[in-house]
């Protein structure tokens, strides 16, 4: 099968997704999820006529005179006594503002005189009255689905009494290591042995991606045992991420199993340095990644495909944060055959500056970038000063 560029990639990736369908949660739970209907409210906020400030509730008419205090209103109380000339409340933040009044006056702007007479010692008052229904009014659409759900936005679910709320399901993804030479994080590996890096890489991104992450163990180069490891992920899940073995070494099952396992491959190598043996294909049940073993390669190929992917299939339209700077020195690549993917630092000065990296097993190098840059195709040189596109990993 022929490389690909990226952006073919993507177009394919994405135009394969299908939802997930949907389903309710208390709104305490629902952090971070993808809202899939509309939140509505349920009532006016504010509900009446507030006060915004602690003072003394009246006409504006009358703010030259002496006013009589003839009730105290606390957040909560209701008034029972109605304005009148030369008459005020007491009034608390937060309270209703009796009928009639137009204004609350600070406490800070009055002085209360022996009598117990309020008089106003300012020049002017702003109303400092929250109209009935001003923010939000009753049916009003205060939530839109398709949106990630933030703080903020369990706030507004909290004001208007919206304590289920409907989100996109997380979509099933299961994550497969394949490699003889690797053994898991608690172990201690052989002398030809090292740490199977990426499940929990891919675990974690997947996650963080909004998905759940299942781990199915590691393949051992078998044809047959990465087979039935790779049969089971796929009738149990939406999308299975399987990492290593895509290659063109002895070993390298992976195209065989998936062919065998029913799955119609859409494309098996990408322009992208690193992360050119990136395989794709779909099965009535499921969407399949081959991602490379190299732990730098499957994490970004992760990110540029599957992350969007991911919230594409909860119908949220992700993207991914972007910085534009210019470039501290100039950069040279050997070799510009694919797009390569440059892990960087933004300086504290705001420059762009490539970190240490000896390609795509580097594990070590991504931790400390801020994220990737991309150069295309056929060019070798980005001359400093010149304005590069940061994308946040
Ligand atoms: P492969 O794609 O299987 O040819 O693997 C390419 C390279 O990635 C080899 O050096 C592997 O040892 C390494 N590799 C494969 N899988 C993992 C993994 N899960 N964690 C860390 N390194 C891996
Ligand atoms: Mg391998």
């Amino acid at each position: 099968m022929e490389m690909i560029p990226i952006s073919k990639a993507y177009e394919i990736v994405i135009g394969s997704s299908f939802s997930t369908g949907k389903e309710t949660v208390p709104f305490t739970e629902s952090l971070n999820r993808i809202l899939a209907a509309d939140v509505i409210s349920d009532m006016e906020m504010p509900p009446f006529n507030k006060a915004s400030v602690d003072g003394f509730a009246c006409r504006k008419s009358d703010l030259g005179n002496k006013l009589e205090v003839i009730e105290t209103v606390s957040a909560g109380g209701w008034p029972e006594k109605p304005a009148g000339k030369n008459l005020c409340t007491r009034i608390m933040t937060g309270a209703a503002v009796p009928e009639g009044a137009d204004c609350v006056i600070m406490v800070e702007d009055t002085e209360t005189l022996p009598s117990g007479m309020i008089k106003f010692t300012g020049s002017s008052t702003k109303e400092n009255i929250a109209f009935r229904g001003e923010d939000i009014r009753k049916g009003d659409v205060v939530l839109k689905a398709g949106n990630i759900i933030r703080p903020q936005d369990i706030g507004v679910m909290a004001t208007v009494g919206h304590t289920s709320v409907t989100v996109s399901k997380k979509p099933h993804a299961a994550i497969i290591s394949s490699g003889d030479e690797l053994v898991e994080p608690n172990e201690k590996p052989g002398r030809s042995q090292i740490r199977n890096c990426n499940a929990f890489q891919l675990m974690a991104q997947a996650e963080r991606a909004g998905a759940t992450g299942k781990y199915y163990g590691i393949a051992r180069d078998d044809e047959e045992e990465t087979y039935h490891i790779v049969q089971k992920a796929i009738s149990e899940n939406d999308l299975v991420i399987i990492s290593g073995g895509v290659s063109m070494g002895d070993f390298d099952f992976i195209p065989s199993v998936l062919e065998r396992a029913g799955v119609k491959i859409l494309f098996t190598q990408v322009a992208v340095q690193p992360g050119k043996p990136t395989t794709f294909g779909i099965h009535t049940k499921a969407l399949i990644f081959g991602l490379p073993g190299n732990p730098v390669s499957s994490f970004l190929q992760f990110e540029l495909l599957i992350r969007p992917l991911i919230n594409k299939m909860m119908g949220f339209s992700w993207q991914p944060i972007i910085k534009t700077l210019p470039l501290k020195d100039d950069f040279f690549r050997k070799s510009a055959e694919r797009m390569g993917l440059i892990p960087v630092i933004i300086t504290d000065d705001e420059l762009v500056s490539p970190v240490e990296y000896h390609g795509s097993a580097h594990i070590s190098a991504i931790p400390g970038a801020f994220g990737i840059i991309a150069i295309p195709p056929g060019q070798n040189k980005i001359e400093k000063g010149r304005m590069v596109s940061v994308r946040q990993i």
